[in-house]
């Protein structure tokens, strides 16, 4: 087996760097007492300047290192993926990564007592949860390494929990590490505060060779369907790994490819929009479905349902108000698996536009999906440059529009209206 970096699929900047980190904080620990907390804080300053000078690295030995980390990139780039291999990094024994000792274990399969993993459910990070989260992270370690908190999606945290981790990040306690995954460092992702707290590292859009390459190394996928994968998947290496395995995802993805050749008039167009909401509903019901259930069992088995005497009434009180948190939370969270679903399928529609507009330009470049290139190519012909990248435009408008908070429904048929247009 490869060490923890070996999934992060065409990163090998970012690889280096991390490695060079996680050298740095191995060599903190093993540091005289005094120095890891003097020479970890000054690391943060002096971090930009001395990257990449082993020199520098050498004599002092937290350079590589710092406390507070942003994940950079397109969804699917790896960014949760490479956060977790940093922390497995700072918790291996060897202070390598070697992915096979017990802290890279237990970091890769999220039952480390000292990693903690913030995967927002709904469509906000909340200050609660924030809060709590940052308490637990200023104790010591228990493993004697390293305290690491990742934030998946910290573009979701809101203002006031933004603010509970900015007060962290500025007075970090010293062996505390704090991992952001973020789509970028601009403002309406991260804010410019804790921006300047962290270390930035990007992550860029695997090529598809790469994407390909790994789903037939780690997941023993056929080199034939793992290529089409890659490339239907956009660099996306989840998605990919789902084209490839899951044959429902592949029906989802066919049904909205169909998309571009049933607009034939007004009604179709709104029947269009109609299903691909609903196909959105659907998928994302079935996904938070199971874990629904599971969470309202272990809450009525913990509330004690059904109890009696004294007290009873009380108690029936309190837990009326913690089912109502359930639910929201709940509901939080299939308005979020119903966005995710439905950007999904906005993306491979894009997709389809965009083959057919770098056939009318004639450009020397693969299709996104090589299953639909003839049907692209008949788009082109027809719709020509112009009226593929209006197309592939309006497409665009309609997941900008869904960002922005406007009701999918009316974004939807928006955008198949535009299309049936052209
Ligand atoms: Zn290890």
């Amino acid at each position: 087996m490869t060490d923890v970096f070996g999934d992060l699929v065409g990163q090998d900047e970012a690889v280096a760097v991390l490695r060079r980190a996680a050298a740095s904080a191995a060599a903190l620990l093993r540091a005289p007492v005094a120095s890891p907390v003097g020479g970890y804080d000054d690391s943060d300053a002096l971090a930009e300047e001395h990257d990449g000078d082993p020199g520098r690295a050498a004599a002092d030995p937290g350079a590589g290192m710092t406390h507070a980390w942003i994940f950079t990139g397109p969804p699917g780039s790896g960014r949760s993926v490479a956060a977790r291999a940093f922390a497995a990094a700072l918790e291996c024994v060897h202070g390598t990564g070697c992915g096979t000792c017990p802290g890279c274990h237990t970091t890769l399969t999220g039952t480390h007592a000292d990693v903690r993993l913030v995967v927002p459910e709904g469509l906000s990070i909340g200050v609660n949860e924030m809060r709590a989260l940052v308490l637990r992270a200023a104790s010591a370690p228990s493993g004697g390494r390293w305290q690491v908190v990742i934030i998946e999606d910290a573009d979701r945290l809101t203002e006031a929990a933004g603010n509970a981790l900015l007060k962290a990040i500025e007075e970090p306690p010293p062996r505390t590490v704090f991992l952001l995954c973020a789509p970028s460092t601009h403002p309406d992702d991260i804010s410019v505060t804790i921006r300047s707290r962290c270390r930035v590292v990007p992550l860029r859009q695997p090529p598809p060779a790469a994407v390909a390459e790994v789903l037939v190394r780690r997941d023993g996928i056929a080199p034939d369907v793992a290529e089409w994968a890659a490339a239907a998947a956009q660099g996306h290496v989840g998605r990919a790994r789902r084209l490839a395995r899951d044959p429902e995802a592949r029906q989802r993805r066919d049904a909205v490819l169909a998309v571009p050749r049933r607009l034939i008039g007004v009604g179709a167009a709104f029947d269009a929009a109609s299903a691909l909401i609903e196909a959105a509903e659907a998928e994302a019901a079935a996904s938070v479905a199971e874990i629904d259930e599971a969470e309202r069992t272990a809450l009525q088995t913990a509330l004690g349902a059904g109890g009696t005497g004294r007290g009873a009434a009380g108690a029936m009180r309190g837990a009326a108000g913690q089912l109502k948190d359930l639910e929201k939370r709940q509901k939080s969270r299939a308005t979020r698996a119903q966005r995710d679903a439905l950007d999904r399928a906005l993306v491979d529609l894009a997709g389809f536009y965009r083959d057919a507009l770098i056939m009318a330009l004639r450009a020397p470049v693969a299709p996104v999906h090589t299953d639909t290139a003839s049907l692209a190519a008949a788009g082109a012909q027809k719709w020509d440059a112009e009226g593929s990248l209006r197309r592939l435009e309006a497409v665009l408008e309609c997941r900008a529009a869904i960002e922005a908070n406007v009701k999918p429904r009316i974004a939807v048929e928006a955008m198949m209206l535009a299309l049936w247009r052209g």
